[in-house]
């Protein structure tokens, strides 16, 4: 199959980000699919949550409805296995030795590319569009912009094809996340965003906040919290 120019996979993880990101390719093209990554994640309702946010997210408008494609879970055991970080293990959530938060998992970002790349050949889309980001950039070097074209120059040596890696929030920060879903899709799609994506390390979808659910202080939560209190200030 050959790569077609109106496809785009999207690396959508269930979060704020990808979601938005989810968003920002249904108004672009003309086909679009999803994948997420299994990986033993602590937060593993993120998974959970995807389907519900697909649904609804077709609900929103009919064109976006007619353009989302298969959604595709790839279980990576092994990175799971090798893993010993904050998101896969019941450790502190906290900056390391290094300087890199636990939740840092060596690789993830290069290996999801690398996967999603894979199924992209499979399944003849030409785009790739994930939520990776530099303004909020905690620390992790696999958010790089840098990072990023490098794996696009990797995977189209690698696989002999014109694979283009879009990063619609490379230069966003959470509060400019939020305001990109309201541009995108309005009211109906900023609410979706807050009530029905997740982001909070400790998977809690019990403490329902302005800004969504979330356990409030790991830093995926202060993160967004922070974010949503400056989107509501500027706008
Ligand atoms: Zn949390």
């Amino acid at each position: 199959m050959t790569a077609s120019p109106d496809t785009a996979l999207v690396l959508f993880s269930g979060g704020q980000d990808s979601t938005v990101c989810l968003a920002w390719a249904l108004t672009r093209f003309s086909r679009v699919e999803t994948v997420g990554f299994d990986y033993g994640q602590r937060h593993a309702v993120e998974l959970a949550v995807r389907p519900i946010l697909r649904e609804r997210i077709s609900g929103l408008r009919k064109e976006w409805a007619d353009r989302l494609g298969d959604d595709h879970v790839v279980k990576l055991d092994a990175l799971a296995a090798m893993s010993e970080t904050a998101l896969t293990r019941d450790m502190q959530i906290e900056i390391a030795e290094n300087g890199l938060p636990t939740t840092f998992v060596p690789g993830r970002n290069l290996i999801f590319l690398s996967f999603a790349a894979a199924l992209a050949y499979r399944r003849g889309a030409k785009h790739l569009v994930a939520g990776m980001g530099e303004a909020d950039y905690s620390g992790y070097p696999d958010c790089r912009d840098e990072t990023i074209k490098s794996m696009q120059a990797a995977l189209n040596l690698g696989m002999e094809r014109d694979f283009t890696i879009h990063t619609p929030l490379m230069r966003i920060d959470k509060a400019g996340t939020f305001a990109l879903a309201r541009d995108i899709g309005g009211e109906p799609l900023l609410d979706l965003v807050i009530e029905a994506t997740h982001s909070c390390y400790l998977g809690d979808r019990v403490h329902r906040h302005d800004w969504g659910y979330g356990c409030g202080t790991c830093p995926a939560c202060k993160l967004r919290a922070d974010g949503f209190a400056r989107f509501v200030q500027e706008k």
